[in-house]
């Protein structure tokens, strides 16, 4: 699949867009797509515990 980065946007995509409209297109499929991708790998980020880490017994 050949991509291509769209001079205007910055998005890139199969062919440069040609119009203004294409280019706000494209940037809020991007964002709908980043939005997906950034939702399905959130991990909860671990707590800045510095200094007050709880430290569970292991035995
Ligand atoms: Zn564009």
């Amino acid at each position: 699949m050949k991509a291509v980065i769209c001079p205007f946007c910055g998005v890139a995509g199969e062919v440069s867009h040609q119009t203004q409209q294409a280019c706000i297109d494209a940037l809020q499929a991007e964002i709908a797509r980043t939005r997906r991708i950034l939702e399905s790998v959130t991990e909860p980020l671990p707590a800045a515990s510095i200094g007050e880490d709880p430290d569970p017994q292991v035995t």
